[in-house]
């Protein structure tokens, strides 16, 4: 028996991570905490980018 034995690059720096079990690699796909917050925090910023509302002249009035 063989076990269920996976070979990935870290989606951040691209590092080779060998996972030979779940509980052995928490941050699967990724090869450490620190990539898989950065690449969490990427995708987070680009949400907040698409997010941020873009109105312009928002509560201008007066005058007449
Ligand atoms: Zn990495």
């Amino acid at each position: 028996m063989c076990p269920e034995v996976l070979k990935v690059n870290c989606p951040n720096c691209g590092r080779e991570v060998v996972r030979a079990r779940p509980s052995e690699a928490p941050f699967f796909p990724f090869c450490c905490e620190r990539c898989k917050l950065i690449d969490l925090g990427k995708w987070l910023d680009e949400q907040h980018r698409i997010e941020e509302p873009l109105e312009p002249g928002a509560g201008a009035s007066g005058g007449a």
